[in-house]
């Protein structure tokens, strides 16, 4: 059986060491290689140091790795992981490629290049099994491969990551004209498992799918800016967030990824796409050219389309004029569409306002789509075969919240169709032909296939459980406006959340309770987890705030204490409970996953206990638990109760939350037999299969109550600390005065060490304490600012 377990990078620059960095964070063993430096740098002169030297041979991997462990955002889950890569070059290395089952090339962009690599270093020493890729991002993989001795080619693909690695979703593979079909299904399946990537399949054209549509809604907005005269950033005002799009909009992403690489990119395009009808739009605008020429680059010379400088103690923000060549300061341009549109969560709904606003932003939001959305329909079959691959591109390569296929159905095929012949826009014939291109009914979703002109099914694996399709072919058992309880099969349900960023209130709560009895009385096991962009923000802060201002302390008390019920009935059901978190899960929402016998993660998954940024402390069993937590580690390790207790309480204490699943071990969030799932939309699925693993041999627990109390000697150690934080200005007065009240719950209370407490006892001091922040003036400052402005006040 095809196995991959040892990977080669070729190439530690941008994307090589990107790429190293996350399949080490697969839990890969990686070899990265790069050439011999011309020199020894000046600090290896020093040491004496010559070519001969493996430091000196091995310098550029080196440095790569070296970056990894610092570079923001991070490449890898855990510095610690840079061990896995082993680093070396391809003069002095070549001979390892032998041991490595897929070598993946990541050279400069040139052909020359890439061949002389391939058969000077590579082919004479690949094992037959092993598969061989190129990064490329806009070389033929069959030009390649004409390089390639012939078996060689069977096992030969593009495989294209999108940067960085680690974040964005989208790889997409491009296979030549002999690539078995084989190794095409075993690279997808085991990208998108143990890689966690979303897979596209593109073909053996110029910028294949993401980087064609991508390059051209760039280029057909500039060209519709230059037509208008609206500034830069006016057209960032409109093409970002209110578009579907990211908010860095246009510009600002020209900005970020480089205006040089925008520009080579789109270069490339013009050059290659000499059949393309609407090649001159590509064409690179004087301006644009005169940039790079001036070395206005972007984010990483700090000067691009936009930059800042600092005016008696202000950020100025200006933004690069086109006509006139010269910087003018920032004008915060607002339009009354992109007003209305902004707020829309509905991505489609958000759309439909902003190109029926009426105004000049609203015209030239059309104008973009318009233009973007035929070009995209004409380009099928010859960049892809259907809508849903490019659609999968357009969403995971540039983070659109819609792919234009998708965009098309929001807008509704006809309707579109009628407005862009009233523009005179050549409108594909296809396009007056088609009502929608996706029907999303009953058990699975299906699509318009343009080549076969009729309906096919979204192509999907049992392992991609969608709760969208399962609660509307009847799997939806109950359902309340914030939560839903979704039958997964075999026995295990799913509590799923849909509130607004998933804050979790009175009504989650109460189905919380009815989905451990449904799953007791029906089934084997529960899943908590969602399909939404996150996980869950947390409790929910707006019905708080309002109870304080209302000062309805009753209620409050009412409202903890049945938090705290429903994380009770989660730890001690009768059938066993998983959590399944993934992107943010804080708060009130690491404390539902505390409370579920076992965590199955998304890779990237954000958990942490931050409720002191609003001033107050877990009191939904959070605290309690780590208490809990930490007495039971030291009671295994024989250990004094201290240091395990410290350790949780700075994590309260400092709000820590985590960048990666992986780091969730360290803080005691994940334990052993907890596991991470790379691929988002496998993540209810493996939690599925956690609970039913679970449910074989399930013995349900029950509230503890003989726990030994840190107690108040410990608590006084942690306030002595505090106290030093504040003395060296490291933290305010009034933090100072919400960790103390949190070490003196999470010890135990005002007792001495070792006294015998119970979890419920512990659950009543949380109580009592958060009632108290809650009376608190400045814990209400600090909810109300988190409120308006989605940021923790220290005050
Ligand atoms: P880079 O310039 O950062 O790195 C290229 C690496 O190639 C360097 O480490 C360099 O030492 C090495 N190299 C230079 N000359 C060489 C030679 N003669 N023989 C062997 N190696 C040599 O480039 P990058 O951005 O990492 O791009 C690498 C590949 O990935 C390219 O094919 C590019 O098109 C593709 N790609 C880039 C991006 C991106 O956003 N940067 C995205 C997707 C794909």
């Amino acid at each position: 059986m095809q196995r991959i377990e040892k990977v080669a990078v070729l190439g530690a620059g941008v994307m090589g060491a990107g790429i190293a960095a996350h399949l080490a964070n697969a839990g890969l063993q990686v070899l990265l290689l790069d050439v011999l430096p011309h020199e020894p740098d000046a600090l290896e002169k020093k040491h004496g140091l010559t070519t001969h030297d493996p430091a000196v041979r091995n310098h550029i991997a080196a440095t790569a790795v070296e970056k990894l462990k610092s570079a923001k955002p991070a490449p890898l889950f855990l510095p610690a992981y840079a061990k896995n890569i082993e680093i070396g070059n391809f003069e002095d290395d070549a001979g390892k490629l032998g041991t490595c089952d897929w070598i993946i090339e990541a050279v400069v962009e040139n052909m020359a290049v890439k061949t002389a690599l391939f058969q000077g270093k590579v082919v004479p020493h690949l094992k037959d099994s092993a598969i061989l890729s190129s990064n490329t991002s806009g070389l033929s993989v069959n030009d390649m491969a004409a390089a390639l001795p012939e078996p060689v080619r069977r096992r030969f693909l593009v495989t294209h990551f999108f940067n960085p690695p680690r974040y964005m979703r989208l790889l997409e593979i491009v296979p030549c004209r002999e690539t078995d079909p084989e190794v095409v299904s075993f690279m997808a399946h085991f990208l998108q498992k143990r890689v966690g990537k979303g897979v596209v399949f593109a073909k053996d054209t110029p910028n294949f799918i993401a980087n064609r549509i991508g390059t051209y809604a760039g280029a057909i907005t500039m060209k519709h800016m230059l037509e208008t005269g609206l500034t830069v950033e006016e057209v960032d005002a409109i093409t970002g967030v209110p578009m579907a799009r990211p908010k860095t909009a246009t510009f600002a992403l020209w900005d970020l990824v480089g205006l040089d690489t925008v520009l080579h990119v789109t270069e490339n395009a013009f050059r290659s796409l000499v059949t393309d009808d609407e090649r001159e739009v590509f064409r690179v605008p004087e301006h644009a050219a005169h940039m790079v020429q001036e070395g206005l680059l972007g984010k990483k010379v700090g000067k691009g389309y936009y930059c800042k400088e600092e005016r008696e103690g202000k950020t100025v923000r200006y933004f690069y004029d086109y006509r006139s060549g010269s910087y003018r300061e920032s004008a915060a341009p607002t339009f009354p569409s992109v007003q209305a549109a902004k707020g829309i969560d509905d991505p489609a709904e958000r759309l439909r306002t902003l190109i029926s606003g009426g105004d000049n932003a609203s015209l030239f939001a059309w104008r973009v789509l318009r233009d973007t959305l035929i070009y995209a329909v004409k380009r099928i079959p010859e960049i892809a075969d259907d809508v849903v691959n490019i659609d999968n591109a357009m969403k995971w390569g540039y983070n659109w919240e819609l792919g234009p296929f998708e965009i098309l159905d929001a807008l509704g095929v006809p309707a579109f169709v009628k407005r862009a012949e009233v523009d005179g826009a050549g409108v594909p014939e296809l396009l007056k032909k088609v009502e929608r291109f996706y029907r999303r009914e009953g058990a699975a979703d299906s699509y318009y296939s343009i080549p076969d002109g009729d309906f096919r099914p979204v192509p999907t694996t049992p392992e991609r459980v969608s709760l969208t399709v399962l609660k509307r072919s009847g799997g939806e058992i109950e359902r309340s406006s914030g939560a839903s309880i979704v039958d997964l099969g075999d026995g295990i349900f799913c509590l799923e959340f849909h509130s607004k960023m998933n804050t979790i209130g009175p009504d989650i709560l109460s189905m919380m309770h009815k989905a451990v009895q449904r799953a007791e009385r029906d089934g084997a096991g529960l899943v908590v987890g969602n399909q939404g962009t996150l996980f869950s923000a947390g409790a929910n802060l707006m019905l708080l705030a309002t109870a304080i201002a209302e000062g309805d302390y009753d209620e409050i008390a009412l409202t903890v204490k049945s938090f705290q019920k429903g994380m009770m009935a989660l730890k001690y059901s009768k059938i066993p409970v998983v959590a399944a978190p993934h992107n943010l899960a804080l708060g009130g929402a690491c404390e539902t996953c505390l409370h579920a016998d076992a965590i199955n993660a998304y890779a990237e998954t954000y958990m942490g206990l931050v409720e002191i940024g609003v001033g107050l402390l877990p009191a939904g069993g959070g605290t309690k638990e780590m208490a809990l937590r930490a007495m039971k580690l030291a009671e295994e390790n024989e250990a004094d109760v201290a240091p395990f207790i410290f350790k949780h309480f700075q994590q309260i204490g400092m709000a820590k939350v985590s960048t990666s699943a992986a780091e969730l071990y360290g803080l005691g969030y994940l334990r052993h037999g907890d596991t991470v799932t790379m691929g988002m939309d496998r993540l209810i699925h493996d939690a599925k299969l956690k609970a039913l693993a679970l449910a074989a041999n399930y013995r349900p627990g029950a509230p503890e109550t003989d726990l030994k109390a840190p107690g108040r000697s410990v608590a006084a150690s942690m306030k002595v600390q505090l106290w030093n934080l504040e003395q060296g200005g490291y933290i305010s007065e009034y933090d100072h005065y919400l960790a103390a009240t949190i070490a003196d719950v999470i010890t135990g209370g005002d007792v001495p060490g070792g006294t015998r407490i119970t979890e419920e006892y512990l659950l009543e001091l949380e109580r009592e304490a958060f009632l108290k922040l809650c009376g608190q003036k400045k814990t209400l400052e600090r909810i109300q600012h988190m409120l308006k402005k989605g940021k923790a006040l220290r005050n």
